[in-house]
């Protein structure tokens, strides 16, 4: 099923995309592997996945605050290796800050990375997987996508317009064998979230442990993080055939949080 197909999966060097990507190496398909840091880690991953699981793996560093960059990272990938068969839109940035002093600067810069590349690399994807009559694509939203919390505005709004977008992608492909879902994940332990218990630590004066129970989990009934890999377990179940009706979903892994 996985075999032969090719993942591109936007922010996979790091947290839930990283998961993401090397789960899909692992079922055996192709993965362009793509996020921003030290060329030489990309390169020391790149290595370590094709040695683990024997497929094509290429990296590429398109900035998604430029979103148009998008359509290059996807044309850029079909022209590597083939195809998009799957389609991860990922990556993402986090600010936090009162709506009245919030930075117009990371305001724009999250719109672009988390909404705007998402739409570019979607348009760049979907004629590929139209001619080829079969596609996937999952959008890393939130359970900042379903519900708010205070002053995350800018996130919130890119999250709830990526759900928003998905509806409106399935919508118009649901003739096709092509679907569009969203993942809705609560808080998940990776790198992005670390430095919101070190920052929040510090602000509060309290212990790790307690900033991790009673700040960042405090809407998360389940009380733990959610784990990079069984977001990534999801990703690959929306992406299978089993999966071929579900479209339009917008699914969250988050706890319990926005069952309340
Ligand atoms: P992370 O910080 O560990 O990884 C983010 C990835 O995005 C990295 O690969 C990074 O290089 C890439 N990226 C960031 N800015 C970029 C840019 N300008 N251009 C290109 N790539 C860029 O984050 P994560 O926690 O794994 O988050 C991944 C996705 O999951 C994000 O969309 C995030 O909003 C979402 N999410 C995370 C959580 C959580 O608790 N961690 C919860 C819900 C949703």
């Amino acid at each position: 099923m996985f075999k032969g197909k090719t993942a591109l999966v936007t922010g996979s060097t790091s947290g839930i995309g990283q998961s993401v990507a090397h789960a899909f190496a692992r079922a055996g398909a192709n993965v362009m592997l793509h996020g921003l840091g030290r060329a030489e880690d990309l390169a020391r991953q790149r290595s370590a996945l094709i040695a683990e699981t024997g497929v094509r793996v290429e990296s590429h560093d398109a900035d998604l605050r430029q979103p148009a960059e998008a359509a290059r990272l996807v044309a850029d990938t079909e022209r590597g290796f083939g195809s998009v068969d799957f389609l991860v839109n990922n990556a993402g940035i986090q600010f936090v800050a009162a709506v009245d002093a919030f930075p117009p600067a990371e305001w724009d810069a999250i719109q672009n990375v988390v909404l705007n590349a998402s739409f570019h690399a979607i348009r760049a994807a979907v004629p590929g997987m139209k001619r080829r009559g079969w596609g996937r694509i999952v959008n890393v939203a939130s359970a900042h996508g379903l519900v708010a919390s205070p002053f995350k505005s800018a996130y919130v709004a890119a999250k709830h317009g990526l759900v928003g977008l998905t509806k409106s992608v399935a919508l118009e492909l649901a003739e096709t064998a092509i679907t569009c879902n969203a993942v809705c994940p609560g808080y998940v332990r990776t790198p992005l979230v670390e430095g919101q218990i070190e920052s929040q630590a510090a602000i509060h004066g309290l212990p790790r442990d307690q900033v991790i129970r009673d700040v960042i989990l405090a809407a998360q009934p389940s009380k733990r993080f959610v784990e990079p890999e069984e977001v990534a377990a999801l990703v690959l179940f929306l992406c299978g055939e089993q999966a071929r009706s579900i479209t339009g979903a917008a699914i969250p892994i988050d706890g319990g949080w926005t069952a309340r």
